[in-house]
């Protein structure tokens, strides 16, 4: 993983990890869509969530607002 210019937010520190709940997100109301798996960025000295990424978004074209 390449964060080069990161930093948390909390407690400065620089080290980050990534993970999943492997719980999918889904469009709204279109809860049996497969919909995509959310891919965290934390910090790993205090846990901080950096970002939240959604790792196929393209999924929701059919759901553009
Ligand atoms: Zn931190």
């Amino acid at each position: 993983m390449n964060t080069p210019d990161k930093k948390c937010a909390q407690c400065e520190g620089t080290s980050f990890a990534q993970g999943s709940d492997y719980i999918n997100i889904r469009p709204l109301d279109k809860k049996y869509t497969i919909g995509s798996e959310k891919i965290y960025t934390f910090c790993l000295d205090c846990g901080e969530v950096l970002s939240i990424k959604i790792s196929n978004p393209s999924k929701f074209k059919a759901w553009v607002f």
